[in-house]
């Protein structure tokens, strides 16, 4: 049964406000998102832009939200860039005709004085960046003790950005008594990871990602027993240079994309290119374009890097990994097989991930053919040291002794190493438009470049 805006039980001004924009039914996570953010549980939505998101979580706030002389704001929204906050801002004033709120957009790279006196002139509904917001927030002329909502929208991209630091700071700074609200496109490693730092057992609210992939993409997929072998196979798979001449690989996080780029460089070094959150923009982008014209033939990427890129005539889509995470796995494959060409997709399995193997043929509703790895392709027996045993510390008084520690790759890089984007993504974005020359950051372009 279809939800209809009658059914959400709104009030008369949001009516007004809906009949005026022309909406005649609420979208899919509308629908959904309605009665879980009404409750005041935590919350965590899997949509992409252009679902309707942002009325997802506005309708319920609005409906709930009562009028006040208060000058401190009681609903905090983040987002990740400057055009987002305006574009929030202007979905909120449309749904918000008819009600009498103080809404109110902030970012960085603008006069903070001038947001310093909208401030003080007393706000309902904050939109802001991370960075922009902390500084309001330490400089003492934004309170936030009022906040009763925090609204993180596309977490995803946030993290990607390396504004996780930001976040946790502005955590701290909020009322423990909160409800949270996050949107994000895909699931990633991190979003799950600041899920459950920070979240109180959120509900998850999702759309359904359409389980049906194109006909033009032929799936295949292989067992392989661990990374060594994954990249034998992906290696010979490679080499077959006339059928793979646009291939692009999906890992799951940024540190298994390093891992896999160093361990490739040495037989692919001029054909290969990688991108995730910790490289540059100005290096994302010189990859994407070399990928895109051709000049490298593989790209590794992250799932939250590859979206939204937009390159033709991807020949394979390699799934070094399997994503837990069915929706992301439709995601990687829709990369090929693009305006009617035909595309092919391949999927590396694991005894462990054989699960999510399932979950994502229960998506499709159809299984994924396996085949079988080629003779010649050698089995390692090497493992890396996520895929070792783990040393089981419960109940063995004895301390661990020093050459058991993990090697240098377990440990998160130290803060003051990390290479982390601390918020400078707007400089970035400067850097990038006015194609300012290499940053120093950029080693493997560098030494690439140096080799060829
Ligand atoms: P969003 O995913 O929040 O970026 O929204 C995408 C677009 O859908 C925006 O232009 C909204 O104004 C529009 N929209 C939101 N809700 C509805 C609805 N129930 N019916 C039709 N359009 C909608």
């Amino acid at each position: 049964m279809t939800l209809t805006f009658q059914d959400l039980n709104l009030n008369a001004p949001l009516y007004n406000a809906i009949e005026d924009l022309g909406f005649t039914t609420p979208t899919p996570i509308q629908a959904e998102a309605f009665n879980v953010v009404s409750s005041g549980r935590d919350m965590v939505g899997i949509a992409q832009t252009g679902t309707g998101k942002t009325f997802a979580y506005m309708l319920p706030v609005l409906k709930n939200l009562k009028y006040s002389t208060q000058d401190n704001p009681r609903v905090l929204i983040l987002v990740p860039t400057r055009e987002l906050v305006v574009q929030v801002v202007e979905e909120i004033e449309k749904l918000s005709k008819y009600i009498n709120n103080r809404v109110l957009g902030v970012y960085g790279g603008t006069n903070i004085n001038t947001q310093k006196q909208a401030i003080a002139e007393g706000v309902d509904i904050l939109v802001a960046t991370p960075g922009r917001l902390y500084d309001l927030a330490l400089s003492r002329v934004l309170q936030l003790k009022s906040i009763q909502k925090l609204i993180i929208d596309e977490v995803d991209v946030m993290l990607d950005l390396g504004f996780r630091h930001q976040l946790i700071n502005i955590f701290d700074i909020l009322p423990e008594r909160r409800q949270n609200i996050m949107f994000s496109a895909t699931m990633t490693q991190d979003v799950d990871v600041l899920i459950g730092d920070f979240f109180k057992s959120p509900q998850q609210v999702s759309i359904a990602v359409s389980g049906t992939p194109l006909d033009n993409i032929s799936q295949k997929r292989y067992n392989v027993p661990n990374f060594y072998t994954k990249v034998n196979l992906l290696s010979h798979l490679l080499r077959d240079t006339g059928r793979f001449n646009k291939v692009l690989i999906f890992v799951a996080y940024k540190r298994m994309a390093d891992r896999l780029f160093d361990t490739l460089d040495e037989a692919f070094h001029d054909e290969l290119c990688v991108i995730h959150s910790n490289k540059t923009q100005n290096y994302r982008l010189r990859s994407i374009e070399q990928f895109r014209h051709g000049e490298n033939r593989i790209l590794i990427a992250t799932d939250v890097m590859a979206r939204g890129l937009d390159i033709d005539n991807v020949s394979q889509v390699i799934n070094f990994d399997t994503p837990d995470y069915p929706e992301n796995y439709m995601h990687r494959i829709g990369r090929t097989g693009r305006a009617e060409r035909k595309g092919e997709s391949f999927i590396f399995s694991t005894e462990k991930e054989q699960e999510s193997i399932t979950k994502i043929e229960a998506l499709m509703q159809m299984q994924i053919p396996l085949i079988d790895i080629p003779e010649n392709v050698e089995i390692s027996t090497e493992l890396i040291e996520e895929e070792r045993p783990q040393i089981k510390e419960r109940n063995n008084p004895l301390k661990r002794r020093d050459e058991d520690a993990p090697g240098p790759a377990f440990h998160e890089k130290s803060a003051k190493n990390s290479k982390e984007n601390l918020g400078g993504s707007y400089k970035f974005k400067i850097a990038a438009k006015y194609k300012k020359p290499k940053s120093r950051g950029d080693k493997n372009y560098n030494k690439r470049n140096k080799r060829k």
